[in-house]
This record gives C-alpha cells, structure tokens and sequence, in this order.
C-alpha cells in the first residue's frame, strides 16, 4: 500500500490519468494500469460490453476509443475506500455523447480493475425526477384529449398506422425492463408476445415455486418492490408484478403474436418481421429488434425405450401436475438441478414417495450463504445504511468477470469448509456433488452454463432425513408399464415419472435465418473452455446486449436483477441509434468474419 488515504491515492490517479488521456499519451495511459489490469467497459468508450485484459490490450481500447470519445471531468463521489488489498472509488465522468460512471480499484498506486459505464445521453435524458412529465395541462384547448382516450388511441396505432422504432420479442421481465427503459428515453417500442398473458411465462412453471433470488436483489427498473414484499415471492406473486408493472409503466404489448421469421431488409435498413397476431399475420418493420425470448426453448425429454408402454403419469417438469392427489404414489424425478430438487420436495409434500434420479454431480450451496453473498451490497441492512441499488449495481458490474470467478473459487472453498458437516450429510445420503469443474460454485457456472446446480432453500434437508431418495450416478435404461428401470439394473416402481431434464438452450435465433444465426454465434456463456461454454475466452456474455454481428438485432436475457442493469445498457445503445449518434462498436471484427459496422 502507499503511505495515502484512499482519497488522495485515487486522486493522485485520477490526475494522473487525465493528463495522460488531455497529452493522448496511450503508453502513459497503459503504464498507470497494472500489467494484469484490466478495463471493463459498458457502451462508454466502447459502444460494447467488452473487457480488456492486461496493458497492451487497455493500450488499444484506450488509442482507439479515447479520441472519439473524448473522455473528462473525472470526480470522486463520496469516498473512497481500502478494500483488502486495493483501493476502490466510485467516479463520475463525461464523454462527448454520455454522463458515466466508473469504479477504480487500485493497487499500491496502479489500477487493478476500471469499470467504465454510460449512465445517460447528454440532450437525451431520461423523463424522469426533473424531466418528469406534467401531466395536466398547461392550459385548456378545444379537442383535447383525456389521458385515457389518448392512450388507448397510442396504443391502438403502435405497429398499424406507425412503425415502432424498436421492436422487442418477448414480454418476460427482461422485455418489460427494457421496454420501460426505452419508454423514459422516448423510443418507441412495441412487445410482443406468443402468450396470451406474458406472465403465464411464470404461472406456468411448477406449483411450489418462489423466485430464489431475494426481493431486494431483484427491483425493477424505476419501481422497486413495496416494503412488505416477501424475500423470496412466489412465481404467482412475481407473474402478477409483471402485469401491474407492464401497466403502471404503460408498455405496449401485442400479446398471442408470435414472432415467426425476421429478416433484416438491407436496401430499407429496416427489418420485416411476420408476426402471427391473434391468428391473423402482420409484419412489423422496425429499425432495431430485440430478441427477449428467455435462454430456455423447448422442453427437453430423453427418448427412452418403454416410454410409450408405461401406463402411469409422465411428464416434463415445465407442464402442470394433473389434478388430484398424489399421496401414496410412487414418482421417479428424472434430474438432479433446481427444479429436479422443487418438483422433488412438491411431490413430498403432497404426500407421494419420491426418488431422484442424478445421473452427474450437482452443485448445492445453501441459500443462507448466497444470500450473505449478496445481501452486504443490496440487503436490507446494506440499504438502511445507506446504499442504493444503482450504486450496488455499478460495484456489482464492476468486477471483470474473470476476477469474479477466482472471488467465487476463494468463497466457494470458504463454503465448503463452514458447511462441511452439511455436504457430508448430502454424501452420505448418496447425493454427488460437485463445486463446478474449477470449483467457482453457482455464480460462474450461471454465466457459463446455467444448469445443474440447485441453491438450497429445503430439499436438501429432506434428501439428508432420507424423505427424498436419490439413486445417483445412474441414468435410466427404460420404462416398463409400472417401473423404471435404471442402468445398474435396478428397478423402481413408478406411478409417475417427472423429466427435470431442462430445456433446449436459446431459442431466439430459430426465428432467423440460417446464415444470420450463423453470423451471428452462440448466445450466453463465457468461453471459458468449460462443458457446455467452448472458448476462445470473451470475457463477457456472447452477443447480450451489446451489438451483434448483425446491424440493428440485439438479444436480451438475465436474471432479474441483471435484467434490471443491463436494459440501461442496452437501452442506451438502441437510443444512440434512433437520434443518429456517431457509434463506431470497439473492437470491430474483420469484415471476413461477416461483421455489419454499426455506427
Ligand atoms: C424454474 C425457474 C426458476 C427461476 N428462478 C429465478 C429467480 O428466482 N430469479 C431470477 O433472477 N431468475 C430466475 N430464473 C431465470 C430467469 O430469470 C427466468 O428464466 C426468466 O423467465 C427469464 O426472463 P426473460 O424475460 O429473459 O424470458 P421469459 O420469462 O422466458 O420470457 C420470454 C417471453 O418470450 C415469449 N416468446 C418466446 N418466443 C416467442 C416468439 N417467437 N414470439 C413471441 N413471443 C415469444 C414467451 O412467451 C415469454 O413470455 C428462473 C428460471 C427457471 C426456469
């Protein structure tokens, strides 16, 4: 550490990388970073969400992107503070097209990690606080309209008489946060969705379920939870969020239209996208589109022999249990990972003898330790004390997604040794765990793969008492009419078989054609080179909101809280375009790989 308070040892940087970025001194730039620093950067410099590592690569971004941005008028907010090993500040600063923030961490004088994030566009601010709209008239005219009645005409117009400008498919919380971004931001936007009521997208799940993630994680953008919210709501609870919210931010949704094919119309510079509305096709014609369909597509089932000789209930986990009682009924649940372990626990409770069926080992970390992960940032306690949700999503977003893992392999370790005697109790129940291929836990193995990992909020206590059986490291051979028979022969009477088997991965890019799916790659995961996340390394999530390889297609997926961050992001990228903003994407892909400039 340097012989400075953290405020003055940031500023002293700070100072130091101003004058460097004023002198365009790109080597003095890099030498202010650590050799293994490295610079996340979301739609600030970039116009991207793109990580850098180490000081060649922050050279590059910093020549590139510096003089077209003219980053200044770099500020501490509040102060800064000694964290472990480094030093970190909250920084504001401005661009020539944004306001941004940043978080500096810094080593013995030298930066470590700088996250550098658009906050909003300068003569483009959102119509919020300050800018809210007034709502009653200034003064009265002849003709005008009621709120009501002009409403429903905008609402009746959107997609008919005028095109939208952003076209969002999907109304789950990650278009809806989106669309509520772009609504303050005044893009017109227009949703749809195949459902006749969006949120069925959560009734629809299992019966028991809660979402795992705590309330004060997961607010919305611009309309966080009511005091009272439960820590964890239940999927019916959060479904009816969804609509009262869709309402109060006044979004528009065309619901039962279904997205069928979207080409993107080169000489227009518009896409022609069929929708299928009420059984009746349309096309829309939007300059942007925005796939928000969720990273989950069709059920996946195995085909196992003797499936269609069975004579008891067979289902996938997604459709609804059949009405009547389950008590004294033999279930097989086919899967180990989070619905496996809630579908498990529902049968239990409604009274059915359950075994689970773990063909591989599962990542469990109990819930009390995920939420101490994250309840110092945006826990209750964290809130009173002062923090906000914006300023615990910047520090959040502000780790490199690779010093997040190395965090997550040290607090992984930490678990396992405060809750030996509980994964102890899981082995001897005949559960396999795991702790991830490089032993990051359940955060990584979200960004990378999101499957086969269950945060334990009960089931494992009744795998432990032996209320739940577990038949692990074998898959199932076949059905009989009243048994499952699995690969080490042994045989389990079955009345019902449930498949917790998952779900095909990314949907979205079926509605495109094949080249452009093709151009475009894979969607979600890291490249980290692990099972299901082949590399090269990216560093940041595939092709999520930030631009793709095709001009004018964006895709949106996330958690709720994530959502909630990154339809800023994005929200901001859409907007650059509709008002013609300069938005030169670093880095730009050779031509060869099919790249379309954007900008
Ligand atoms: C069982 C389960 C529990 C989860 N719990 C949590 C949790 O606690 N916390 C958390 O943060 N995350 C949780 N997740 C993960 C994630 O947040 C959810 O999957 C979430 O629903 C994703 O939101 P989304 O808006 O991206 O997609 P979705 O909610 O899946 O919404 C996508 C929408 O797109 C529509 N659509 C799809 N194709 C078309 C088309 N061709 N045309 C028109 N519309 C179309 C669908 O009808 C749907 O309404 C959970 C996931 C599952 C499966």
């Amino acid at each position: 550490m340097l012989d400075l308070s953290p405020d003055r040892e940031v500023k002293q940087w700070l100072t130091a990388f101003d004058d460097a970025i004023t002198r365009a001194d790109f080597d003095a730039v890099a030498q202010l970073f650590l050799p293994q620093a490295f610079w996340r950067d979301l739609a600030a410099l970039t116009w991207n969400i793109v990580t850098v590592e180490g000081r060649n690569a922050i050279r590059d971004l910093a020549e590139t992107c510096i003089p077209r941005t003219a980053p200044r008028s770099w500020r501490v907010v509040g102060a800064a503070q000694s964290r472990e090993d480094a030093v970190q500040a909250i920084v504001t600063f401005e661009t020539e097209a944004a306001r941004c923030h940043a978080v500096i961490r810094l080593k013995n004088g030298r930066c470590w990690t700088l996250m550098t994030a658009a906050a909003e566009l300068k003569g483009f601010e959102e119509s919020c606080g300050v800018r809210r709209p007034r709502g009653a008239p200034d003064r009265y005219h002849r003709g005008r309209k009621s709120w009501a009645r002009q409403r429903a005409q905008d609402v009746w117009e959107l997609g008919i008489t005028h095109q939208p400008y952003c076209l969002i498919v999907g109304a789950g919380h990650c278009g809806l946060a989106l669309a509520a971004r772009l609504k303050q931001l005044g893009v017109p936007t227009l949703m749809i969705d195949k459902r006749e009521r969006p949120s069925d997208g959560w009734r629809d799940r299992h019966d028991n379920l809660s979402l795992h993630s705590p309330s004060w994680f997961d607010h919305m953008p611009y309309l966080p939870y009511p005091e009272n919210w439960p820590l964890h709501p239940s999927k019916d609870q959060f479904a009816n969020w969804l609509d009262a919210y869709a309402t109060v931010m006044e979004l528009d949704i065309w619901p039962k239209s279904e997205c069928l094919n979207a080409d993107f119309d080169l000489a227009a510079d518009e896409w022609r996208v069929q929708v299928l509305r009420d059984g009746k096709a349309t096309e829309l014609r939007p300059k942007q589109l925005v796939f928000a369909t969720g990273l989950v597509g069709k059920p996946t089932i195995p085909d196992l022999p003797g499936k269609h000789i069975f004579r008891g209930e067979q289902r996938h986990a997604s459709s609804p249990p059949r009405d009547g009682s389950y008590a004294g009924c033999d279930c097989v649940v086919i899967g180990a990972g989070t619905t496996a372990h809630d579908i498990s626990a529902e049968l239990w409770e409604a009274g059915a003898r359950v075994t689970m069926i773990q063909r591989s080992p599962t990542i469990v970390v109990r819930h009390e330790q995920v939420l101490a992960g994250i309840a110092a940032l945006y826990g209750d306690e964290a809130r009173a004390a002062g923090m906000t949700t914006e300023t615990a999503d910047l520090l959040f977003a502000s780790l490199p997604h690779r010093v997040e893992v190395e965090m997550h392999q040290r607090l992984t370790a930490q678990i396992k040794d405060q809750d030996a005697p509980f994964y102890e109790k899981l082995r001897n129940a005949g559960f396999l765990l795991t702790f991830g291929e490089d032993g990051a836990g359940i955060l990584p193995q979200i960004l990378r793969n999101p499957s086969g990992y269950y945060m334990d909020v009960g089931a494992s206590e009744l795998i432990i008492d032996g209320r739940i059986k577990v038949k692990a490291g074998v898959g199932v051979k076949r059905l009989t009419e009243r048994t499952v028979i699995l690969t080490d022969d042994t045989e389990l009477a079955a009345d019902v078989v449930v498949y917790a088997t998952g779900f095909e991965i990314a949907p979205a890019p079926r509605m495109l054609s094949g080249t452009m799916a093709t151009k475009v790659g894979r969607l979600w995961g890291l490249g980290s080179g692990l099972r299901n996340d082949p590399g090269p390394w990216e560093g940041e999530l595939r092709n999520i909101c930030k631009p793709t390889a095709q001009r004018g297609l964006w895709f949106h997926s996330n958690g709720v809280a994530g959502s909630r961050f990154y339809s800023r992001i994005l929200a901001l990228q859409i907007k650059a375009r509709q008002v013609g903003l300069p938005t030169p994407v670093y880095p730009v892909s050779e031509p060869a790989a099919g790249y379309i400039q954007h900008g």
